[in-house]
């Protein structure tokens, strides 16, 4: 990875932990994480132990995430959570996670919204992008990542400031992760379509996490192939050990 763009390491708590739960995980987080060393940490709990979470995490490295946001700033959107509502407490929001667009139907376009909104209300976006089984079998994964790169991407100004996670959907869950080939491939050809709709500067300076059964096992391997500038975890990131090993990880591939 080129020394501008530095390693993020996510945790997606998703649908688990209660309040007690979620404390007690930000508070081993933090007590294990020390100062890392160049490299960004965040951490993404439900959304109603946000403030918990926060709280735990005041004075710590680790930053906040949401899993996710509506692109209105209020309204009739019964059991949604607005932008300005995590601007403040939250620095990112995970957008277009793999399990919205299957559960949840959600589009590349209403995806874009969240990414522009999410920019709007000073959120960095986190957009998941990655293609299931049936296209990976097919041999439509450059086409889908190409698809949802660019429909995410819509009168997004800054692309620098967008996150990307690459998580092919067969692996997420699993226990198998994509072997370090193919994920340093999906990775290249997200940066090549950015690069073609926006300059190889712009490519450049973004960063492009990888997500599907990170674990410290596979950690390293996976942060040595060239382009892929972190992890965004689901599994690992609930035991605060685990999640600690891959941002010791991340440190010890940024020294090399
Ligand atoms: C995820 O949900 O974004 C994810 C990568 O999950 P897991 O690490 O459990 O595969």
């Amino acid at each position: 990875m080129t020394s501008e763009r530095r390693p993020l390491i996510v945790g997606n708590w998703k649908m688990n932990t209660t309040l007690a739960e979620a404390r007690i995980l930000a508070y081993n987080i933090v007590h294990l994480v020390g100062v890392p060393k160049d490299v960004d940490v965040a951490v993404c709990p439900p959304f109603v132990s946000l403030p918990i979470v926060a709280e735990a995490l005041r004075g710590s490295p680790v930053a906040l995430g949401a899993q996710n946001l509506y692109p209105a700033e209020s309204g009739a959107y019964t059991g949604e959570v607005a932008p300005n509502m995590l601007q403040g407490l939250c620095s990112y929001a995970i957008v277009g996670h793999s399990e919205r667009r299957a559960y949840f139907a959600e589009t590349d376009e209403f995806v874009n919204a969240k990414v522009r909104t999410a920019l709007e209300y000073e959120l960095t976006p986190i957009m998941c992008v990655g293609e299931t089984l049936q296209q990976h079998d097919a041999d439509k994964t450059a086409e889908v990542l190409r698809t949802q790169t660019m429909g995410g991407l819509v009168d997004v100004e800054d692309v620098s400031m967008v996150v990307i996670a690459y998580e092919p959907v067969w692996a997420i869950g699993t226990g198998v992760a994509a072997t370090p080939d193919d994920a340093r491939d999906g990775i290249a050809v997200i940066r090549s379509t950015i690069a073609d709709a926006r300059g190889q500067d712009v490519a450049d300076s973004v960063r492009i996490l990888y997500g599907g059964s990170m674990n410290p096992q596979n950690v390293t391997s996976l942060l040595e192939q060239p382009g892929i500038d972190g992890g965004l975890i689901g599994g690992a990131s609930l035991n605060a050990e685990q999640f600690i090993a891959l941002v010791r990880a991340a440190e010890e591939h940024e020294r090399e």
